[in-house]
């Protein structure tokens, strides 16, 4: 049957790109976009940019209107219009215009269901205080712009450490507020393992923001006497008060799907619209794309929620292309993600240790500092990278980076690895563009597939930074621990670099000595190496593996070990 009426719920993300993709493939196809809010297509992701001053006029965040779509696309848009029921049998959506309260039906032949995720609100006592703001439209940035203005506020609490939190905690910091983040987890940034969370933890303190983790909100109050907070005082577990200006909730998201459960569609168990690889619901004339929808995790094939900008538009690209008979496939979602806070970036890309825990997939995990580029060029800094692979088949499995400069192009190079199902050895030998203002002869893309080959061919053992962690740590002067210790920690670095810091407990030789004063070294227990990035304890782990010695290296060494047990402290 040919498709007469394509009618899309949801008007940014997933329903224009399906929206516009649908009238390219498609001349004569009535199409209708219903979107409840006053804009469609705008820049959901630029949202705290205009909170921060970054991007200075509301009009740069509407990347189309109605009236652009129409001219260019021949889409009937409807803003302010909500779609309040579909009727599968006649094939029909329930709309109704917000302006003046008139419901009217309109007829599909394929429907796309692109609704979206709404923040979480958890029913914590006092949430829907005034001064209490989520983050997902242009009018909610426009409220709290304007609350911030009004009430001259000068400290803010951001109740939440995902990305959307942390990057309104960049911009409000931006504008000169105080900023406590408030985290329930231990960590900042769910994504990434809790060593290379470290880094952002470091940031934002360095930073000036208070940041308080494990420590979920348990009230949001009005303030007592002495107290001057213009919103809330935001109450902790621990019964710590913290006084709030102005309150950013920004505690997840979760999927909008009370129009496809109303329509009785299949949701799946984390609460998502189910699709199948064309992203048709469980009624083949509906399809769903986006926030709203379950996807399978690329590297786990499990399903889950991954709400992003780049899968929601790709997934809309797809729905319309299946509709008018390409043969497109949804391969499922890597979760390939980026975030600037203040100088550093974080980025990240498919499993990480916890879901590949959850999922029972074996893994080898691998840190390493490599330079942004060519360390003799002026400004190279180091980025922590962390890669995770399989120890059989030495696939790449994820990917997490922390840095100043260099972070995006790597993890875009690994996300494409990633989902060309590459192994190391195929990262290993990668022709990256180079000259030294850019990288090095070895990128660092490189440098982490031949050190995981290491890995894979048993050259080099690893040990984990939490190995350490768990150690009771010996004072310095038991050279070579405490008796009954497991392992020997045996320090490479030369002089000036022990004398800065180095881990308790830890004999220090400096590895160009190394050969010399082996016979200091036990060879009833096995030895640990670090360096101050793992390279030159790599070479330490070389030279006395093929002395007889039982030795494995600390992955990501002294700079990983620091980061994560500075801030576990
Ligand atoms: P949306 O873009 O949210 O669109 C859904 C629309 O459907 C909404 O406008 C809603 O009003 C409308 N709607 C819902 N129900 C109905 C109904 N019944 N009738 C009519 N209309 C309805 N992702 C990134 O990858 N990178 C980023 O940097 C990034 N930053 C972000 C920053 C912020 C502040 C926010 C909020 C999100 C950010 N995201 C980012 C996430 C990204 O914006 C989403 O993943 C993406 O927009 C999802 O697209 P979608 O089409 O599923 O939903």
């Amino acid at each position: 049957m040919s498709v007469k009426r394509l009618v899309i719920v949801g008007g940014v993300a997933g329903g224009a790109s399906a929206a516009a993709r649908a009238r390219r493939l498609c001349e004569q196809c009535h199409i209708v976009v219903f979107e409840r809010g006053p804009h469609v297509s705008f820049a959901n992701c630029g949202l705290p940019y205009f909170v921060g001053g970054e991007i200075a006029e509301p009009d740069a965040l509407l990347v189309q209107t109605p009236e652009s779509l129409r001219a260019r696309f021949n889409l009937d848009v409807r803003v302010h219009t909500e779609v309040v029921e579909v009727n599968r049998e006649r094939r029909t959506v329930r709309a109704r215009d917000l302006k003046t309260g008139r419901d009217y039906e309109e007829p599909y032949d394929r429907l796309i269901l692109s609704t979206g995720a709404a923040p979480v609100r958890p029913p914590i006592p006092g949430l829907d205080r005034e001064g209490h703001f989520t983050v997902r439209n242009i009018p909610d940035v426009e409220r709290i712009m304007a609350w911030i203005r009004d009430c001259k506020a000068c400290r803010a609490v951001v109740v939440g450490g995902g990305y959307i939190g942390l990057e309104m905690t960049e911009q409000l910091a931006r504008r000169g507020l105080r900023l406590t983040v408030v985290e329930a987890l231990p960590q900042v940034m769910a994504p990434l393992d809790p060593e290379m969370a470290a880094w952002l933890h470091a940031e934002l303190r360095a930073h000036g923001v208070t940041l308080v983790l494990g420590d979920p909100v348990s009230a949001f109050e009005p303030p007592r006497p002495g107290e001057t907070a213009r919103a809330s005082v935001v109450v902790l577990r621990s019964g710590r008060r913290i006084e709030a200006d102005v309150v950013v909730l920004a505690m997840g998201v979760k999927p909008e799907t009370s129009l496809a459960r109303a329509a009785g569609l299949e949701l799946g168990a984390l609460g998502g619209i189910r699709v199948n690889e064309h992203l048709q619901t469980s009624d083949p004339n509906i399809y769903a794309v986006g926030d709203a929808i379950e996807v399978r995790d690329f590297v786990t094939g499990q399903w889950a929620l991954i709400p992003l900008a780049g899968p929601a538009n790709r997934q809309g690209r797809i729905a319309a292309d299946h509709i008018f008979g390409r043969p497109a496939r949804y391969e499922g979602t890597l979760g390939t993600a980026i975030l600037r806070l203040f100088r550093l970036t974080a980025a990240c890309t498919g499993a990480n240790e916890k879901c590949l825990r959850r999922a029972g997939i074996r893994y080898e995990a691998l840190h390493l500092h490599p330079n942004s580029h060519a360390g003799y060029f002026p400004g190279a800094e180091p980025i922590a990278m962390k890669i995770l692979f399989a120890p059989d088949t030495g696939r790449l499995l994820g990917a997490q980076a922390v840095g100043h400069e260099g972070v995006d192009k790597r993890m875009d190079v690994l996300a494409t690895a990633l989902k060309a199902r590459m192994t190391v050895h195929e990262l290993a030998d990668l022709e990256l563009a180079y000259a030294p203002p850019f990288g090095s002869a070895k990128d660092p893309v490189n440098l982490a597939g031949m050190a995981a080959q290491n890995v894979l061919v048993g050259d080099v053992k690893l040990a984990q930074w939490h190995e350490i962690q768990a150690r009771p740590a010996a004072p310095e002067a038991a050279r070579t621990s405490a008796p009954g210790d497991q392992f020997l920690l045996l320090d490479v670095r030369r002089p000036d670099e022990r004398a800065k810091g180095f881990i308790p407990g830890s004999l220090h030789i400096p590895l160009d000595e190394l050969r010399a004063r082996m016979n200091e070294l036990p060879r009833d227990r096995e030895i640990i190496a670090y360096c101050q990035s793992g390279q030159r304890s790599y070479f330490a782990c070389r030279i006395l593996a093929q002395h007889g010695f039982r030795v494995r290296n600390l992955t990501g060494s002294y700079r990983t070990w620091k980061t994560a047990v500075a801030d576990a402290a």
